[in-house]
């Protein structure tokens, strides 16, 4: 036992030799035994969602002007998820790092942004408070493309940080879509009616379900995916999101 703990030292102590811990953003190299994966000046960089914000969709007020209540959109039409929630917003180091986990492929990104979502001290959201989590899916012919589905990289992080369920194939993404990048707002609704399928309902049944994804922009796709999932008869439909755009 003890001469494990030594090994596991010796182990731990040559792996920080061999490779340093850099920042998850700037990849700067970081403090030795730094338990952190971002260097002070970018985590001071990124702006992480807080209070006041919109209680149902997440969606932040400036501080000091107001306290916490529903947003305009969400008093005009209560969106088809109970919660939504994200660390930060879309901008800066955590945009940077998005784009280098989606685009160029950097899974260990991605688990790293899994990580500091996991064990972040939110205020008001509690992933244990949640059954299953459900990444949201890609569709067959985008996972081919990217050779991953994010949201399932960062779901599967999470899910094994709290010793939560992750349930990636309840729910299928059947109809292709466009890129929700190039539209907006109505537009986005459109393109994404439909799209989801709850393939086995079963494991959604009365269950208190947390879709997870990367980037909440309009809300269009988390909205659908969250609809269909009520329908299946799921108790409490929350949402996840590393980021939010503002
Ligand atoms: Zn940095
Ligand atoms: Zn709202």
């Amino acid at each position: 036992m003890r001469r494990d703990k030594t090994l596991g030292t010796i182990f731990a102590a040559l792996t920080e030799v061999l490779f340093p811990s850099r920042c998850l953003a700037c990849l700067s190299l970081l403090p030795d035994g730094s338990r952190h994966s971002l260097c002070p000046a970018c985590d001071a960089r990124i702006r992480y969602i807080k209070e006041p914000l919109c209680p149902v969709c997440g969606l932040p007020f400036e501080a000091g002007t107001t306290t916490s209540h529903p947003c305009g959109a969400c008093l005009k039409e209560r969106p088809p998820f109970d919660v939504a929630r994200a660390l930060g917003r879309y901008e800066g180091p955590l945009l940077e790092v998005i784009h280098r986990f989606k685009y160029r492929k950097d899974t260990a990104a991605g688990e790293a942004l899994g990580r500091l979502a996991a064990s972040y001290p939110f205020f008001d959201f509690s992933f244990t408070a949640y059954d299953v989590l459900v990444p949201v899916p890609l569709h067959l012919r985008r996972l081919r493309e990217r050779g991953f589905n994010q949201a399932l990289v960062l779901g599967r992080v999470v899910a094994r940080h709290h010793h939560l369920a992750l349930d990636f194939d309840a729910v299928a993404r059947h109809r292709d879509t466009t890129p929700q990048v190039s539209l907006d707002g109505k537009d986005r609704r459109e393109n994404v009616r439909d799209a989801f399928v709850v393939v086995r309902p079963q494991c959604l049944e009365g269950k208190r379900v947390l879709l997870v994804d990367d980037v909440f922009t309009t809300g269009s796709t988390v909205s659908e995916c969250a609809r269909v999932v009520k329908k299946a008869g799921a108790a409490w439909v929350g949402v996840f999101t590393v980021a939010r755009v503002v």
